[in-house]
């Protein structure tokens, strides 16, 4: 029997017997990337760096040239969407064991003729990305990310907000003397979508003749701190995320409150439970860092993309095995990495306690998704739940079972099922977040190290 089982089901710390130190080291260094890294272009940039760092080699996968020699590789798909893989001595016919994360988050777009005066100010459209609760982005400081081009065609990676000296931005909210209309609102009403256009500037120029003086003033600021102008945002994809930094939070600094914990904890934890074992691999490794899981995994740097299918059959190629891709990913396991909801001492009614997930308590095996009556759900068979559970109790990780919150009380669904769809044998597996999909969003320090144990232990495992 192991620990777990002993003390009941679900109800085990993850502290217990952690090894704080490494632990301690791990959460650092998440954090430092996290608080770098807060578009899933930056996040793909970052996992390439420390990839090559590792000895992983760039490759085009667009590209007819053969592979370069060796056994570790790195494909990027449009700088959005990263595959890290490792080969192993066994054939790629005999499968591989792939963790497959996404590492865009919930935020607010700029739309593509955004630019604005109104009452003194001098403001940007926006549309927002993914699920989010509109009333929790008003009032606090953004950061403005992304790609557009200058007036001369040069493609500029902004990034602005988040070093010592730069501005801001800030989306204004309604007064609470004058908000007794909003508070009598549906909180999903309180706030709305177009509500949420971002204050870029103030200044008006000096031109009498003006009509719009503080739009032309950041007009004027554009032009000369980038080169840009008005005409530039219809070509731009430009992303507000929050400006905060990843902080340690309680007493006993357990816990981390940051932007993007879901999905760039399993991101993280994964690419490093890949790159830090240095042995050669049996069964060939993979971590897939998708793009658009916040809007259905859909577009070609989703994981409904077949950017897989291509750097399998890349692999395929190198090695001189006539096989499909399709015959491998039968023969292929998957964690689909990603967060679940940890109950919230606040709302305890939203949860099943002795389904539901506890922060803290270890990685989260998920059996199925979905909604309502498992509708759209991934749902996982026996077997695999079992070999999972087997494997993580050999390695002394922590974990516990969950489902998202009570039955008909809401859902929620993942890459997972756009992996099982290929014939791959997938099961979700994630750490509890709180506040998921809040600007700021917690994680455990102690979840965040068994997820990286967890990873590491299905990377290296047998069939
Ligand atoms: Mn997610
Ligand atoms: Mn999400």
């Amino acid at each position: 029997m192991t620990r777990a089982r002993e003390t009941g089901l679900n109800k085990e710390s993850a502290w217990k017997g952690l090894d704080r130190k490494a632990a301690d080291l791990f959460a650092r260094e998440y954090m430092t990337v996290l608080g770098a890294a807060k578009t899933e272009r930056e996040f793909v940039d970052a996992s390439v760096a420390i990839a090559r760092e590792r000895g992983y080699k760039l490759v085009d996968a667009t590209s007819l040239k053969p592979l370069p020699r060796g056994t570790k590789f790195v494909f990027v798909n449009r700088g959005k969407n990263a595959v890290l893989v490792k080969l192993g001595k066994q054939p790629l016919f005999e499968g591989m064991n792939i963790v497959a994360a996404h590492v865009d988050a919930p935020r607010i777009d700029i739309k593509q003729n955004p630019l604005f005066e109104s009452t003194g100010l001098a403001m940007l459209q926006t549309h927002y990305y993914g699920g989010i609760k509109k009333y929790q982005w008003v009032t606090i400081p953004l950061a403005l990310h992304g790609v557009i081009y200058d007036r001369e065609g040069k493609k500029l990676e902004l990034r602005i907000g988040e070093s010592d000296g730069d501005p801001v931005f800030s989306i204004s909210d309604i007064l609470p003397h004058l908000g007794q209309a909003q508070a009598e609102k549906k909180m999903s009403e309180g706030v709305t979508g177009e509500a949420l256009d971002v204050i870029v500037g103030h200044i008006p120029v000096s031109s009498r003749d003006e009509k719009q003086p503080v739009r032309a003033g950041v007009v004027e600021e554009l032009v000369r701190q980038f080169n840009l102008d008005d005409r530039s945002f219809a070509a731009a994809e430009l992303e507000l995320v929050p400006a905060m930094r990843p902080r340690e939070v309680g007493f006993d600094k357990g816990l981390m409150l940051a932007y993007g914990h879901d999905d760039r904890i399993c991101g993280y934890s994964s690419m490093r439970a890949l790159l830090d074992d240095k042995e050669p691999c049996e069964r060939t490794q993979m971590v897939f860092l998708a793009d658009k899981e916040e809007i259905g995994s859909d577009g070609d740097t989703g994981m409904q993309s077949e950017f897989l299918e291509l750097v399998v059959e890349k692999l395929l190629d190198a090695a001189k095995e006539a096989v499909s891709a399709r015959q491998v990913f039968w023969n292929s396991t998957a964690l689909s990495a990603d967060v679940s909801a940890a109950m919230d001492p606040n709302y305890l009614d939203s949860f099943e306690a002795s389904n539901a997930a506890t922060i803290g308590n270890g990685i989260v095996i998920t059996k199925y998704t979905g909604s309502r009556g498992k509708s759209a759900a991934h749902d996982a068979s026996a077997e695999t739940l079992h070999r999972l559970i087997q494997l993580l109790d050999q390695n002394h990780v922590r974990w516990q079972v969950a489902e998202l919150g009570k039955v008909d009380v809401g859902g929620g669904g993942t890459v997972a099922k756009f992996l099982s769809k290929r014939g791959i044998e997938t099961l979700d597996a994630g750490p509890a977040l709180l506040s998921m999909h809040a600007p700021q969003e917690l994680a455990s320090k102690a979840d965040l190290y068994a997820c990286y144990l967890a990873y590491r232990s299905f990377l290296n495992a047998p069939r």
